[in-house]
């Protein structure tokens, strides 16, 4: 046992030497006659007992305690040794940090190392009890409490002396989905790995904590200049893009950071937080994957979206939603043989919005599952009409609705659906459910199973604008689609690369064939676009040439108008 006496009593100390050596124990004594001599020792040597007289001539007993209990060897345990019996002053004592107290004329051998050795044991499960409540049990790493302490002392060191310091905060991208699909077990070992990676591009002296769920946050320190931060980010970034495996399963994971500095972001702790968490906000929306620093723009962006996520809250109750119909042609006959249902929000100030501007922050405000319910109820009721109103419609004619990937997880839609095709006595294959091939990437067994069972229903289901991002054509295999619709960017590259896109549509429309589905063009705009389309002898075909998406009262006139205009484009050719 190491032990440091600081003691200016020379018989006291003589004593308690005497005491200490009868008692069989091995103890390494260091004697220290003043604070500064104790202070000094204790800098340059390690200690695991610290026996400190309460009465010392340069300073009080508790400053000092203070003092010691406050530096860097924080293991070592402390015992106060006092001439004078004050139960007031023993618990003040303890409650700083000593592990005892003891009277000076109670001194004998056994007392003392008995005392010893319970402060050495209480320290030492104090700091476990420490560990257990500062450590995130999960990933070791700090905790939110040990981050806000630690926040606030750097905040004051910094102002202290004039040194920058910088927070960034951390979400995962869709680690819910993980979650959800793969269950709790594969998600915590999914954190303890992001953990490991973090602590890569974060410098040792930087501190790193888990604030809880799948929000992390780093501090960093001495902050000379604000392009480190993009680089820390940009490694951070890099570390979690290979992949993760757990279980035998790959995940890709990806993260998004919201970066503040103090003291340019904010001048105070909250503050701090509220700016790196607004700019990590902002960074998911802006496509996630991606660290964006905090400013006055995204700020104000920020307002903008709180402002637009509020306002759609009650856009449905205020009947502000409405849906267009964009009509869809036959490629051979080129009559309507059917109308996509192309949701508008008429915003009371910002005129009419285009579902790009609010359908994200209905997905993330989880509104999407309300507003695509109505959407596909308004859409079977105009179907009912046109149908009753215009007996000569095609009686394939049909009404086409996106879904949301959201829509897909909930396997009370399908109930949904069935009860909308009961109210308006409709057949169910007059009515087509489109999805994006983006929305499947991460396709859980719930959904996919909301999509056999809507193709049981008779429901046609249609893969959207394939060829925008992944054009997987396993999802075709694996679920019951029975349309695959082109993305207009295929549709619309025809001119500009001298074939290669028709070539490869004649190869998805020879598989499709084989397969049994449907194509359709989307994005015609040009004539010329729709004679390749026509070669290619897709079924059906979409976009500006033929018309945009209208209101239902406009798409009435259209039916009505609409041999009319066959002709018209015909006579034109
Ligand atoms: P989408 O399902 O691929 O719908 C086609 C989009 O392309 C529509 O845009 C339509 O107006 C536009 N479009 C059609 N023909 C042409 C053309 O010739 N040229 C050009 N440049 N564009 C054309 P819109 O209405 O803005 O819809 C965008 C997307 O929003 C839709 O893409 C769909 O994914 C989503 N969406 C629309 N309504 C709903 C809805 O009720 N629920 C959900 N979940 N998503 C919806
Ligand atoms: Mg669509
Ligand atoms: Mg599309």
């Amino acid at each position: 046992m190491n032990l440091l006496m600081i003691d200016d009593d020379d018989i006291d100390r003589m004593s308690t030497t005497r005491a200490l050596e009868r008692s069989g124990h091995v103890v390494n004594i260091t004697e220290a006659k003043t604070v500064e001599e104790g202070l000094n020792y204790q800098q340059t040597e390690k200690f695991d007992i610290i026996l400190l007289d309460y009465q010392l001539p340069s300073m009080s007993g508790l400053e000092l305690l203070k003092l010691f209990t406050n530096s860097h060897q924080q293991d070592v345990a402390i015992v106060m040794l006092s001439n004078q019996e004050d139960e007031k002053i023993a618990i003040e004592c303890i409650e700083s940090g000593a592990q005892d107290f003891i009277l000076k004329s109670e001194v004998t051998t056994s007392r003392l190392i008995r005392a010893l050795l319970h402060a050495k044991e209480r320290k030492r499960i104090g700091e476990q009890l420490r560990g257990l409540a500062e450590r995130d049990t999960l990933t070791g790493l700090a905790n939110r409490y040990i981050f806000e302490t630690q926040l606030e002392e750097a905040i004051a060191r910094a102002v202290r002396y004039g040194e920058g310091l910088a927070l960034l905060m951390l979400d995962l991208d869709k680690f819910k989905e993980v979650n959800d699909t793969l269950g709790h077990a594969v998600g915590d070992k999914l954190l303890i790995e992001v953990a490991k990676r973090l602590k890569g591009p974060v410098r040792g002296g930087d501190l790193i904590c888990r604030l809880g769920g799948d929000e992390f946050a780093i501090l960093v320190h001495h902050l000379d200049d604000t392009s480190q931060l993009r680089i820390v980010s940009q490694r951070i970034l890099e570390a979690l893009s290979k992949p993760i495996v757990i279980d035998g399963i790959e995940m890709n994971v990806s993260t998004s950071i919201g970066i503040a500095s103090f003291p340019d972001c904010a001048t105070d702790k909250v503050q701090l937080m509220k700016c790196a968490d607004i700019a990590m906000y902002r960074a998911k929306e802006k496509g996630r994957n991606q660290a964006l620093y905090y400013s006055r723009d995204v700020h104000h962006e920020n307002l903008q979206r709180l402002e637009l996520e509020h306002e759609l809250l009650s856009a449905l109750k205020n009947d502000e939603l409405t849906v267009f119909y964009q009509p869809i042609i036959d490629g051979v006959t080129e009559k309507i043989v059917g109308a996509e249902a192309l949701v508008r929000w008429r915003h009371p100030t910002k005129g009419l919005l285009l579902p790009e501007a609010f359908i994200p922050v209905a997905e993330d405000i989880g509104e999407i599952g309300k507003i695509g319910d109505w959407v596909l109820d308004t859409a079977c009721a105009q179907y009912t009409k046109w149908e009753k109103d215009h007996p000569d419609l095609e009686p394939t004619f049909a009404i086409t609705v996106n879904l949301s990937a959201q829509q897909l997880k909930d396997s009370r839609f399908v109930d949904h659906v069935k009860a909308v095709l009961a109210k308006y006595d409709m057949r169910s294959e007059n009515l087509e459910l489109e999805v994006t091939d983006s929305s499947l990437v991460e396709i859980s067994e719930i959904a996919a199973s909301v999509l056999r069972d809507l193709s049981l229903l008779g429901v046609k289901l249609s893969l959207d604008d394939f060829g925008a991002c992944y054009s997987s054509l396993s999802y075709l295999q694996k679920h019951p689609f029975q349309i695959l619709k082109i993305d207009r960017s295929f549709t619309q590259s025809f001119e500009k690369e001298n074939g290669k896109a028709a070539v490869f549509l004649k190869s998805i429309n020879a598989i499709a064939n084989v397969l049994n589905i449907e194509t359709v063009a989307e994005g015609i705009e040009t004539k010329a676009q729709k004679h390749l389309c026509q070669e290619l002898k897709f079924k059906r075909m979409q976009g500006f040439y033929f018309a945009k998406a209208m209101t239902a009262d406009d798409f009435n006139s259209y039916i009505q108008k609409s041999s009319g205009i066959c002709k018209e484009v015909k006579n034109n050719e």
